[in-house]
């Protein structure tokens, strides 16, 4: 007979190797014990470390606390009070639900346990190590539940080892208690560690919590967000633009209560924030998301760190947009300080009226100034003198038609308003050296750099007909044709069905050339060979920088070589047009490259420099 091959493991040795997986060090005990004790329906928990949690880690709460044949059972594996069926799975609503948090650091250390319900007479105790079996006595106490895990993976040589120094492995815990501390402001929470107390946190607001836990200083440079559809409704807290971080560290997303990393929504927040930080430089974020438990997924990872939503390109539109809304809101533009310490970034000081500005349509119908060709009004068929000078080119102003959400910048949701500086209130206005367009706001200067503001007009545009089937196109009367390079060749054909979307009409004309038929509004008729040309030589430029969405590489590079240049002279109605039409984008601040497009000396900085004390 041969001898068995296969048996069941004891007990014992799975809640080891679960152990495993659960329980990498103290701060993975912390994490379990902390969620239990809110599961319990906590409102006030202590917490206590000895030596970075490797010689003790005890978690007290006030919650339901439980019976003896419970509080016995909960060390078993697989043992939950939270789900009993598989649909209850579907719709987690607690933190545990795995059952196996008590079993695997019973497994893996010496743990003793105090916990009494309020019905009870007395506290019931259990004490459990390792492989062997609990022993239940009883004390008095509160209602509530006290767990201590002492000596972590005594039984266990190697994870014993492998435990980082003191220092670092407190580190891991605090972090641990820093989650529980942001997200849960009505929870009185104290920490301490060696017999000193690091925090003691009393029940309050979310910003008297924040401020608690993060200090003034960084709670100044931090800006509210609020968003919400069907999916999802976020709200917390994003950094202002120059107060990055060198490390990840200050990035904190909670899904349902629930601590989560979560690469998708990084980057989403990334995304909103590019060009507003140096590099090298991460911003603070705080998210909580309420997300229908149906709709993600938290069991896919041991100690539940990660989820998975049916919606991910839903979630990452959503912030992308909510987070460069509220960036743009709070006017994220650089301020100028002229060396002094003024350097308050999120300060633009121009009083925010929406849609209060509106210019006279007949201001923009001057006559075109150089004739370089014939259009054909496509609203009317009427035939025109091409639209050359700067005035038509901001004539062909979209923004006042009705038009469609942003979609294509990643969600970019232009349905609410965005505030908008009140430009009535601009009353003198100066174009210097062809360049820059200065103009008197209510507690100061601004200066606009012309080219960068027209190239955040048409870069937007220019996405917004990526998403629209709409097109428009002026006709070209007498298309040249216009030949390539063979490698621009191939780049245009490949970047064709692009073209079109943006208003070219270019068809194939024998050999590496092109006819080029329609050209969109914003572009003269006349400049249609150097404007190809000049787009594929920049998306090329572009894309040597790394990868880019072909898109958006298109948009950018079409909107600085569309836009009016440095040196083109302005009336005073261009340049109102220009403001209001800049200030009519998402981002009116930055211009798609990351230069900033706006700057403002305050009259107090003005003051300063010239030493009035008045
Ligand atoms: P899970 O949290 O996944 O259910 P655990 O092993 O962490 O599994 O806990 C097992 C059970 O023990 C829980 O379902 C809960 O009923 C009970 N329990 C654990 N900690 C506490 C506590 N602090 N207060 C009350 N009940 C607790
Ligand atoms: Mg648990």
């Amino acid at each position: 007979m041969s001898e068995r091959r296969i048996a069941v493991l004891p007990e014992g040795i799975a809640n080891k190797i679960a152990a495993g997986e659960v329980i990498q060090r103290p701060a993975s005990v912390i994490k379990e014990l902390l969620e239990n004790s809110l599961d319990a329906g906590a409102t006030s928990v202590v917490v206590v470390v000895k030596e970075g949690g490797k010689k003790l880690i005890q978690v007290t709460d006030d919650g339901i606390g439980m019976d003896e044949r419970d509080a016995v059972t909960s060390f078993l594996r697989h043992a939950t009070s939270k789900i009993a069926t598989y649909d209850d799975l579907q719709a987690i609503q607690t933190f545990g639900f795995r059952g196996e948090a008590l079993a695997s650091i019973a497994a893996v250390a010496q743990v003793s346990m105090k916990t009494r319900r309020e019905e009870d007479e007395a506290a019931v105790v259990v004490k459990i190590e390792g492989e062997g079996d609990p022993r239940v006595t009883r004390e008095g106490r509160e209602r509530g539940t006290t767990i201590s895990v002492q000596n972590l993976f005594f039984n266990v040589p190697a994870r014993r080892k492998f435990l980082k120094s003191v220092a670092t492995e407190f580190h891991h815990v605090y972090d641990e208690v820093h989650h529980v501390a942001i997200s849960k402001q009505d929870l009185a929470l104290q920490f301490v560690s060696d017999d000193e107390t690091i925090f003691h946190l009393r029940p309050g607001s979310l910003e008297q919590r924040l401020l608690d836990v993060f200090g003034q200083r960084q709670f100044d440079a931090l800006l509210p967000m609020e968003e919400s559809n069907e999916l999802v409704k976020v709200h917390g807290y994003i950094g202002k633009p120059g107060f990055g971080h060198k490390t990840r560290q200050h990035q904190f997303v909670f899904l349902n209560g629930r601590f989560i990393i979560n690469r998708t929504i990084n980057h989403a927040v990334y995304s909103a924030y590019e060009h507003l930080l140096d590099k090298g430089t991460f911003p603070f974020f705080l998210l909580f998301l309420k997300i229908d438990p149906r709709r993600v997924d938290v069991n896919v990872h041991p100690s539940k760190l990660e989820a998975k939503f049916d919606d991910e390109q839903g979630l990452y539109r959503i912030i992308a947009s909510a987070v460069r809304r509220c960036l743009s809101e709070a006017g994220a533009v650089p301020a100028l300080t002229l060396g002094g310490n003024e350097g308050e970034p999120g300060a633009i000081g121009l009083r925010f009226t929406p849609r209060q500005f509106s210019w006279p349509q007949e201001d923009f119908t001057r006559p075109p100034s150089a004739p370089g060709g014939l259009r054909v009004d496509t609203a009317t068929g009427e035939i025109l003198p091409s639209g050359t000078s700067i005035a038509a080119r901001l004539l062909s102003d979209e923004s006042r038609q009705d038009r469609p959400p942003i979609v294509g910048i990643p969600g970019v949701d232009s349905s609410r308003e965005t505030e908008k500086p009140d430009l009535s209130e601009i009353s003198l206005l100066w174009q210097l050296h062809n360049k820059y367009i200065l103009s008197q706001i209510r507690n100061g200067l601004m200066i606009v750099d012309q080219h960068v503001a027209h190239e955040r007009v048409l870069y937007e545009r220019a996405v917004r007909r990526f998403s629209t089937a709409m097109r428009n196109t002026q006709q070209v009367l007498f298309p040249r044709p216009l030949e390539l390079p063979a490698d621009d060749f191939g780049l245009l054909s490949e970047l064709l069905p692009h073209f079109v979307l943006l208003g070219f009409d270019i068809n194939p004309f024998g050999r590496n050339t092109v006819l080029v038929e329609g050209l969109p509004p914003d572009v003269r008729v006349g400049a249609e060979e150097k404007i190809v040309t000049e787009i594929l030589g920049l998306y090329k430029e572009n894309r040597q920088h790394g990868p880019m969405d072909v898109r958006d590489n298109l948009a950018k590079s079409f909107a600085c070589r569309s836009a009016i240049k440095a040196g083109d002279p302005l009336s005073e109605q261009e340049m109102r047009s220009l403001l209001a039409q800049l200030f009519e984008t998402e981002m009116p601040y930055v211009c798609p490259h990351g230069r900033p497009i706006v700057l403002r000396i305050s009259i107090g900085e003005l003051d300063r420099r010239f030493g009035r004390t008045d």
